[in-house]
């Protein structure tokens, strides 16, 4: 792979490459850039010289540039689908199904919301009137994670392009296959050069220089919450906007006035959906105690029963995780689990597959009992195939135990009791709250975190909101 600066395929100024693994298999199957400083300058360079002319065209313009992104992607669903699977690890059936056509809604949203966006007036009766302006903010960078590659790649570059602003944007490094293919795709359509660039290596190295780099005026990142800390902490004296969607240990609350089946069949996607590698997994799940028994027994069936296997194929539940360091991760999470005195009720071995798949990184979905809320396990995100269930007696107490956290992104709720729904939904230091459902999602709403989850929101006019500037215009009668 190359880097996609102002229109064209680039090498890394250094010359130097980092081997990209395939999940699947453990065997190195391409390489990327290993980019630095040098090419952050090109990119911020060619972002600049094309933003007057990005910045100058209509919405509906810049609409049409964004359907044809769009299109193209959908024209090439099953091509990109394999490529995340190939890249990611994850179950084809999951990229063909939601991540793909998730990425090709994000351009279609933002595409067709720009043409929607508009601003406020403040008249001050018989005196004057106030008008906003919401103006495009110049170069901004968007960095992403391994977990939903294109998903989550898009979600950002979407808004930022329709808004205006010409983009920066680095992938995650474990996970550059279909950011590449987005870019060929660019280069075939003949979208406006240096309008997007698309730079791979190396947080500390890329993904640092465009922090730093003073031409980028807003960074939009997803990832872990260390990371961002450290991207604050690099743009905060730079006073660069900055939107940080980062990590969470999201608990499901489970009342026994539930729809046991529903919240059975939902919990296992939450817990395990691509391997449980979406910040949005419940990590946590509480059981109110009289069903407790009732659920766990369900639940454990159930994850017993889901297909470990080669990712490309269509019997496959659960492909392989994303990397050899975040298997051995996740492992020792397990292990620390079972110090801490956690009984693993199903799951937690590697999984060896025939033939080329044999050095894949595949590990059984587990689920853990026994522990408190306040032990490292439960505590900490670790982002894989594991949960914990607690029991509860009353809802305060299930509520106590939600919000013990240091993070708050989101939480689910299993209850038919309508009044209960809504006041946990008040009292819940999250987010985003689901009830009687999991990841339902509607693109204008308000997405992101609260405590060390993240500062700020994605999602419809936020995310427009975020890739503008405001601008008070005032007028004396
Ligand atoms: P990560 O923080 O390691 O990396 C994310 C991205 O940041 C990658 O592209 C990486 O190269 C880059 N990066 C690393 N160091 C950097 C630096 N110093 N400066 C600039 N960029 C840098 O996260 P990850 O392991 O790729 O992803 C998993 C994490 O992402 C989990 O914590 C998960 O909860 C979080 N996540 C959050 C959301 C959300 O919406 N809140 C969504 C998905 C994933």
């Amino acid at each position: 792979m190359q880097n996609y600066i102002g229109g064209q395929f680039e090498a890394p100024v250094s010359g130097q490459y980092i081997d990209n693994y395939q999940p699947a298999t453990g065997r190195v199957y391409g390489r990327i850039p290993a980019s630095g400083p040098a090419d952050a300058d090109k990119a911020v360079a060619a972002a600049e010289a094309a933003y007057p002319g990005w910045a100058a065209l209509t919405p509906a313009e810049r609409s049409h540039w964004m359907l044809l992104l769009a299109d193209g992607i959908a024209a090439d669903l099953e091509g990109f689908a394999r490529t995340e699977s190939n890249d990611n690890g994850k179950a084809l059936s999951i990229a063909r199904s939601v991540d793909i056509p998730r990425a090709i809604a994000n351009f279609r949203f933002f595409a067709t919301a720009i043409l929607h966006f508009s601003t406020e007036a403040h008249p001050m009766a018989g005196e004057a009137i106030n008008y906003t302006l919401r103006q495009p903010i110049g170069v901004v960078g968007c960095i992403s994670p391994w977990n939903l590659p294109l998903y989550l790649f898009t979600w950002k570059i979407a808004p930022a392009l329709a808004a205006g602003n010409c983009v920066v944007a680095k992938p995650s490094e474990l996970t550059p296959a279909t950011a590449h293919r987005l870019a060929e795709l660019c280069q075939r359509i003949g979208f406006p050069a240096g309008v997007l660039n698309i730079v791979h290596g190396l947080g500390a190295d890329i993904g640092q220089a465009i922090v730093e780099h003073p031409g980028v005026k807003a960074i939009s990142f997803t990832g872990g919450t260390a990371t961002g800390r450290r991207i604050a902490a690099t743009a905060a004296p730079m006073f660069k906007k900055l939107s940080l969607e980062l990590g969470g240990k999201n608990p499901v609350l489970v009342f026994a006035d539930c729809d046991l089946e529903q919240a059975v069949a939902t919990t296992l996607r939450s817990s395990f959906a691509n391997n449980g590698q979406i910040c949005l997994c419940g990590s946590r799940v509480l059981v109110e105690r009289s069903i407790y028994n009732r659920f766990r027994d369900e639940l454990v069936r159930r994850v017993e029963a889901l297909r470990i296997g080669d990712p490309m194929s269509e019997d496959t539940d659960q492909g392989a995780l994303v990397s050899a360091g975040h298997l051995e991760k996740v492992e020792a999470y397990l292990a620390l689990a079972r110090e801490e005195g956690g009984r693993v009720l199903c799951g937690g071995q590697r999984v060896t597959l025939a033939g080329e798949l044999a050095g894949g990184y595949y590990l059984r979905p587990a689920v853990v009992e026994g522990l408190t809320n306040d032990c490292r396990t439960n505590q900490e995100e670790i982002f894989g195939p594991i949960v914990t269930l607690q029991a509860f007696d009353t809802e305060a107490e299930a509520l106590a135990l939600a919000n013990d956290s240091a993070y708050g992104l989101a939480a689910t709720v299993w209850t038919q009791n309508t009044s209960r729904a809504h006041r946990i939904a008040e009292q819940l230091q999250s987010g985003i709250v689901w009830i009687n459902c999991w990841m339902l999602r509607d693109l204008r709403t308000p997405f992101g975190g609260v405590k060390q989850s993240g500062v700020g929101r994605e999602g419809g006019w936020e995310a427009l909101r975020f890739f503008t500037e405001a601008k008070n215009v005032c007028i004396k009668y």
